[in-house]
């Protein structure tokens, strides 16, 4: 479902991305390791044009996104959905709002049926009885539930996510990935989802993709990345992190 090939990106003279292929399969779960500034969250970027890649191509659903300058971003977004690290919410909407705006505004969905979808979706996350809060009376666990939840609200062919836990205090995590683990194992959604969460990734994931320089150095399989690296970088990374 989407298709990255050959990708590279510099940032004036700094090579970030090089040479980077990846295919992710409609209802596959790929999560991204590696350390900081191997290029992680600029290759999340380029798959929703955030960033525009110095060369190569990506393909969502066969449909070159790059090198042309048809593509309509808007229409781009609304294929893919993106979760940030911050959570992005509009802070004078409640939590009902802010999962509903996108679908009305973007989708052009008419209010009530936004309305329940956005309360489907909150349920869904377990914040079914917060729904007239705003984010500054919320958690910032609650505050990224509301996130996913608004991002699934639009029904995306793809969620991105990058680093969604690592703002959160060590005990809020655990209710964002039992949302995104849930999301995972019974949405049929295709994530690609950017962590240091290697329970997560070993549990949840179909792929791991291991980057570090701007290159994917190794993927497959979490139980062989984890149990049998086949590169002395990715040992040397888990050693680390374990
Ligand atoms: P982290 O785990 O810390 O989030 P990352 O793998 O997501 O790291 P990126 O944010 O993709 O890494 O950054 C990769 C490299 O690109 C870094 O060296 C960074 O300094 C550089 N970089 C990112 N964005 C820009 C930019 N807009 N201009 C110049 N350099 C950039
Ligand atoms: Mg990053």
């Amino acid at each position: 479902i989407v298709r990255i090939e050959h990708l590279n990106k510099t940032f004036t003279d700094t090579p970030v991305l090089r040479d980077v292929n990846l295919d992710v399969w409609n209802g596959e779960i790929v999560v991204v390791l590696g350390p900081s500034g191997s290029g992680k969250s600029t290759m999340l970027r380029c798959i929703n044009l955030l960033e525009t890649p110095t060369a190569g191509h990506i393909l969502i659903e066969d449909k070159e996104i790059t090198g042309t300058k048809k593509t309509d971003v808007n229409m781009l977004r609304r294929d893919l959905g993106m979760v940030f690290q911050g959570f992005n919410l509009f802070p004078h909407m409640t939590a009902l709002e802010n999962v509903m705006v996108g679908q009305v505004k973007v989708l052009k969905k008419p209010k009530d049926e936004a309305r329940a979808e956005a309360m489907k979706q909150l349920e869904a996350v377990g914040l079914a009885d917060r729904a007239d809060y705003k984010p500054p009376q919320l958690s910032g666990g609650q505050q990224q539930r509301v996130a996913i939840a608004r991002a699934v609200a639009m029904h995306p062919k793809v969620i991105l996510f990058d680093e969604p836990t690592s703002a959160l205090d060590p005990e809020l995590v655990r209710d964002v990935l039992n949302v995104m683990r849930d999301l995972a194992l019974h949405s049929g959604m295709t994530m690609i989802v950017v962590t240091h969460e290697m329970g997560f990734a070993r549990d949840v994931a179909d792929r791991v993709v291991f980057m570090e320089g701007g290159v994917v150095v190794e993927q497959g399989l979490p139980e062989e990345v984890f149990d049998h690296p086949k590169t002395q970088r990715t040992k040397e990374f888990l050693g680390n992190i374990r």
